[in-house]
């Protein structure tokens, strides 16, 4: 017989069907971590591993992705457009490495500038903030157009980057927004922004604004004209708890 491992005369917990050490609350799900920090655990999608842009397409088109990939990377081919995941998903903690240019060239928003959109719609801006000023709300990291980060947490142009996004999708009932999206962000390991709820998806020069769309939508990354690199991209799907 399997040892009873809590408690069956302890209260239920608000808005429970489980009380307090309830011995038939589901166990945790066991994933088994990466290696090394930041490698996809086991229950991880990878969806750019170093070798090839096969879960990738033409954000313009749907076509093939023109993006270059060579020595573990992928490259912004400046000119050949956005590119997304052919998956579409939610809620999700997403991991991703980047690197802006060796070679710092241009100002402002001009420098390793590209972006990551959750959905394809909300941008967590690539930048190349290393010493390099421009507006807060689009500095690296910034929730672009709402957020600035709450540090700056650059690594010099030509080291790689990584992000942390813990990612929840905006809920919409028919027309009429119930939840908007939070987002959770770690820049290099640090906190940049703190569940921080959006305004609506991104824009330039303009009020964000939420319009209802799909619960899931791709992953896209942007080509703002720099050869802005990516490794190591995965992600998981995030669920509630007591999930079976
Ligand atoms: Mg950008």
């Amino acid at each position: 017989m399997a040892k009873k491992l809590g408690y069956d005369d302890t209260p239920f917990l608000p808005d429970s069907k489980y009380r307090v050490h309830d011995p038939n609350r589901p166990q945790p799900r066991v994933v088994t971590p990466g290696e090394k920090s930041g490698e996809p655990p086991s229950d991880a999608i990878v969806l750019f591993d170093g070798t090839d842009l096969s879960k990738w397409v033409s954000s313009k088109d749907g076509g093939e992705a023109q993006w270059k990939v060579e020595n573990g990377y992928l490259e912004v081919v400046p000119g050949t457009g956005n590119i997304q995941t052919k998956e579409h998903f939610g809620d999700c903690q997403l991991h991703l490495e980047w690197m802006a240019p060796a070679e710092a060239e241009g100002e402002s928003q001009g420098r390793g500038n590209s972006g990551v959109f959750l959905m394809g719609l909300y941008e967590v801006q690539v930048l190349d903030c290393y010493d390099n000023p421009t507006y807060a709300d689009g500095t690296t990291a910034a929730i672009y157009g709402q957020y600035p980060p709450l540090v700056n947490a650059c690594r010099r142009p030509g080291e790689w980057q990584t992000y942390d996004i813990i990612w929840e999708a905006p809920r919409f009932e028919g027309e009429k927004l119930v939840r908007p999206a939070y987002l959770t962000v770690l820049h290099n390991g640090i906190v940049v922004h703190n569940h921080v709820a959006l305004l609506g998806t991104t824009g330039h020069r303009r009020l964000p604004e939420y319009k209802p769309h799909p619960p899931v939508g791709p992953l896209m990354l942007q080509d703002h004209g720099n050869p802005v690199r990516f490794r190591n991209i995965w992600y998981r799907v995030l669920t509630g708890y007591d999930q079976e």
